[in-house]
């Protein structure tokens, strides 16, 4: 038997010139291919694979732009839970990284350039097996099959599940969607570079301290400072206290009603709650806060601070005590002149040594400054002591009077003796020799003439006094003008 096989007996008779002829070889083998894969060439010649790459660029145009809608509607999404989740909470959530379109990053072509080269395809090499051979030369050298196509795109879809965890790829699987090698690298360089984007970004956050001790929300009310020309940087931070942040600041621009001090103190009140239970007493019986403060909640409150200390160094520079001048508050950012100078604050009164002369003259300036705060000001400050006076231009200034009370304030004599107490201790360890005892600074001060001769009976007889105020509030629903019964009491001076 002839190993190869029986000649078929051909009932084709044609001259040699037709063998020859690519004519009919052409037709011979468009026969063949219609035996064999008879949907194959149907799909080949159907609308979709025309050899040209006409609808595929649009499509990818049109997804990319639907991609780009969908990108813009999902953030303003985003935002808006955010916004519900975080309310006027000082505390807020952040939904940043989750964000598609990344706000801070303008600087997205470094990343584009090693995309650029796209010949390489990693993944064509996993041809699926189930392939039919094709023994022919297909109409253009990229014509792939009908069958190639869904197991190529099956697979592209299921490789997506590999990209970054953040990367949202959807169910693709579950609409049995079939990626093209062309989509799919394109996607998967995307997912590649919003990788990297993102960890840069993340990583740009995590090294800046600079304003790690505000919130977001206080940042931005910072930003819109500088950014309306009000100020002109903002330096760094001078003092983080327990109760407030204090930023150093360049002055701006001048407007129609404002002249800004050429270097300011931003004092930020810090809001966490913890802090503030303690000083609810100084601000729940201010009767100026009275029927404010049982309404509002805490955030507001917080804010009422920032106010307080706006109103009581307002009215400390009408009285032309030494103090640092209010430039705007903006919720619970108030802006001040600041005391010191090319970015040193003054020295606090603690930190500074000064000659026996300077400290005379301080506790003098003092002495008077106290008087005046408490008869034309009508505040007692209620923290006052060596570490919120600042030295500066060879006096004394007043700071951090956010807690400053009036005298009839429930507590308000308590206060001052308090304030006399440090003031009077802290002089007369500094050597001044004429400095009062608390309880004689206590009378020079307020006007009244509490005679007790101890610390004991003195508080005594000034919770005493307190208490009568009260029972006259009580009694009349308005409190007494003023403690001083007696006259006007004599100020001190030099
Ligand atoms: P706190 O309630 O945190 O004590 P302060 O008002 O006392 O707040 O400010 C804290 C520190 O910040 C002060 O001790 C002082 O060193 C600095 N500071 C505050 N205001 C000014 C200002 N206007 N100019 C210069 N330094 C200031
Ligand atoms: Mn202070």
């Amino acid at each position: 038997q002839c190993p190869w096989g029986a000649p078929s007996t051909t009932s084709i008779s044609c001259s040699l010139a037709d063998v020859m002829s690519e004519q009919l070889a052409k037709e011979l083998q468009l026969e063949e291919e219609n035996a064999a894969f008879p949907e194959v060439v149907a799909a080949a010649e159907g609308p979709f694979i025309t050899g040209e790459n006409i609808d595929t660029s649009s499509d990818l145009m049109l997804a990319q732009m639907l991609q780009m809608e969908f990108d813009r509607e999902y953030d303003a999404q985003l935002r808006r839970e955010e916004k519900k989740i975080n309310g006027d909470s000082k505390v807020s959530i952040s939904f940043e990284n989750y964000r598609k379109v990344h706000p801070y990053d303008s600087d997205s072509s470094e990343d584009e350039v090693d995309w650029q080269d796209t010949r390489h395809d990693p993944y064509r090499a996993d041809k699926p097996t189930t392939t039919p051979r094709r023994g022919f030369i297909g109409k253009g050298k990229d014509i792939t099959t009908k069958h190639d196509e869904v197991v190529c795109g099956r697979k592209n879809t299921a490789r997506m599940e590999n990209f970054a965890p953040e990367f949202q790829v959807g169910d693709g699987i579950g609409m049995d969607l079939k990626l093209s090698n062309q989509v799919f690298n394109a996607l998967k360089q995307h997912a590649y570079s919003e990788e990297r984007r993102s960890a840069r970004l993340h990583e740009k956050k995590e090294h800046s301290t600079a304003e790690k001790a505000v919130d977001p929300k206080t940042r931005l009310l910072l930003y819109k400072m500088v950014n309306s020309g009000m100020l002109e940087t903002i330096t760094g931070c001078i003092s983080t206290g327990k109760e407030s942040v204090v930023f150093h600041a360049y002055g701006g621009n001048a407007t129609e009603d404002k002249v800004i001090p050429p270097e300011c103190a931003i004092k930020v009140f810090k809001t966490t709650l913890n802090e503030f239970k303690n000083r609810d007493k100084y601000i729940k019986d201010d009767y100026r806060f009275k029927d404010r403060f049982s309404k509002l909640n805490p955030r507001k409150i917080i804010r009422m601070w920032a106010e307080k200390e706006m109103h009581n160094l307002t009215r400390m520079q009408n009285a032309g005590i030494p103090c640092p001048q209010v430039v705007i508050l903006k919720k619970h950012v108030l802006v001040m002149s600041f005391i010191g100078q090319d970015q040193v604050p003054a020295p606090k009164l603690k930190d500074v040594t000064l000659s026996s002369e300077d400290m005379k003259k301080a506790y003098y300036q003092i002495l008077n400054m106290m008087q005046q705060l408490y008869r034309e000001c009508n505040l007692v400050h209620a923290d006052l002591s060596e570490y919120n006076m600042l030295w500066h231009d060879g006096k004394v200034w007043l700071i951090d009077v956010s807690q400053s009370v009036e005298p009839t304030h429930p507590h308000g004599l308590e206060f001052l003796f308090r304030d006399c107490r440090n003031v009077s201790q802290f002089f007369q360890k500094g050597g001044v020799a004429e400095a009062l005892n608390e309880r004689e600074l206590f009378n020079a001060v307020s006007g009244l003439n509490i005679t007790a001769d101890n610390e004991v009976d003195f508080q005594a007889e000034i919770e005493a006094l307190e208490k009568m105020n009260e029972d006259h509030v009580q009694n009349h629903g308005k409190k007494l003008s003023t403690f001083s019964s007696d006259g006007d009491p004599p100020i001190y001076d030099e």
